[in-house]
């Protein structure tokens, strides 16, 4: 099989065959590697390998046989031509942020952020040296008016979380490359199959590999992706000497969860997409916030750049932090959880839990208010799931 037939591979294809790579005993499976380093014939070949004069894994924090075959299937979806694996998706997004600058260089980011996020651009890069801006990143004029001479990078999030506002990246990725700055874009919200940044114009897409592709609860990871050039010369220096290298059992359990992220991303989504349409019914509840709804502030915005709507739902309960304590906790189906993109619907108050950090002003800016939850949809009956809703609002 061609390189170009496999290309032409539609995703759910893609997420069982690429980049399995067999060993002698052509075993059915991905072979696991539990290995830390490897051995060689001879002294010559581990002076040949050493040197890149020859092919071959050399240990496991530099590559490894199982975590290349999770990069490479991820490469396929993505359609980027090469890609790291990390042990998390903040490992991803501090290797994809930190390789782009240096200092006395500027960065923008988008403020609607995930925590973690948050504190790398506003704590972490100040500290040596990189100057940050943070901007409503819905609005494509404040990108333009953040940047300075110096502005190297731009890195967003969309959706968002977790009020789900989407960012034309398209019109961002025209701004940064007018400027020669470098677009990094945090995908865990649209998943890869529903959104491609690399094809609107980003050169990094980042993820969290915890969220829809374990999608099973089990392991935390991450993955980079962009072209050679940049993971090469970039990257490829600060991820083998400071090691956020994924391990192989994680990255073999990743592979199994990419050959069923189609089917369960769809079903999601179809979940979701239901769940919104009661939710935005239903007297109890102020506001409905869904990518894919026809009343979501940027439906138009949504239509071009995405291909699918959302796993997940932000809406507000009436009466406030208590209103919405009170239905969470009276929910039987639906677990209280922070994670998101699992086989298990999970709901949130972000106030209070993944954006507690910000400032009361800082988060009414996001949009998130006291009555305010995520609702990650999983893949239980949607009928199961609206039964639990209704009566939790009950
Ligand atoms: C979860 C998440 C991260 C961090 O991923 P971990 O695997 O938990 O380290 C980063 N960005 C977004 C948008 C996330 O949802």
């Amino acid at each position: 099989m061609t390189n170009e037939a496999k290309r032409n591979w539609k995703p759910a294809t893609q997420m069982v065959h690429s980049g399995t790579v067999r060993t002698a005993f052509g075993e059915t499976s991905e072979a696991l590697f539990l290995t830390q380093g490897f051995v060689y014939e001879t002294a010559g070949a581990a002076e040949r390998r050493f040197k890149d004069e020859e092919p071959g894994f050399i240990y496991s924090r530099y590559a490894n046989p199982t975590v290349d075959m999770f990069e490479k299937r991820m490469c396929a979806l993505e359609g980027a031509e090469d890609a790291r694996a990390t042990a998390s998706g903040m490992a991803a997004v501090a290797a994809a942020l930190l390789c782009s600058v240096q200092a006395g260089d500027h960065v923008v980011a988008a403020r609607a952020l995930f925590g973690s996020c948050r504190w790398i651009i506003e704590k972490l890069m100040p500290k040596y040296g990189v100057e940050t801006t943070l901007i409503d990143g819905t609005k494509n004029e404040e990108w333009e008016k953040a940047v300075r001479p110096n502005t190297k990078l731009f890195f967003f999030e969309s959706p968002t979380n977790p009020t789900l506002e989407v960012i034309d990246i398209a019109a961002v990725a025209r701004i940064a490359n007018s400027i020669g700055a470098r677009v990094v874009v945090d995908n865990v919200f649209a998943t890869p199959l529903h959104q491609k940044p690399l094809e609107l114009g980003a050169h990094v897409v980042v993820y969290s590999a915890t969220k829809h592709i374990d999608g099973q609860g089990r392991c935390l990871g991450g993955v980079i992706l962009s072209d050679k050039q940049w993971i090469n010369e970039q990257l490829q220096d600060y991820f083998r000497h400071t090691g956020p290298s994924l391990s192989p059992f994680n990255a073999w359990t990743l592979l199994k969860g990419l050959e069923t992220l189609p089917l369960r991303v769809r079903q999601q989504t179809e979940n979701a997409s239901r769940i919104s349409d009661f939710l935005a019914e239903h007297p109890s509840i102020e506001r409905v916030i869904y990518p894919g709804r026809k009343d979501h502030p940027q439906a138009e915005l949504i239509s071009r750049q995405m291909k699918g709507g959302s796993t997940l739902i932000c809406f507000d309960v009436k009466g406030g932090k208590e209103g919405a304590f009170k239905f969470a906790d009276a929910l039987e189906i639906v677990k209280i959880s922070n994670n998101l993109g699992d086989a298990k619907s999970l709901i949130t108050h972000p106030g209070t839990t993944t954006h507690k950090n910000l400032t009361e002003e800082a988060r009414v800016a996001i949009g998130i208010n006291g009555g305010t939850l995520r609702i990650s949809v999983g893949l239980e009956d949607a009928d199961d799931l609206i039964a639990d809703i209704e009566r939790a609002l009950a």
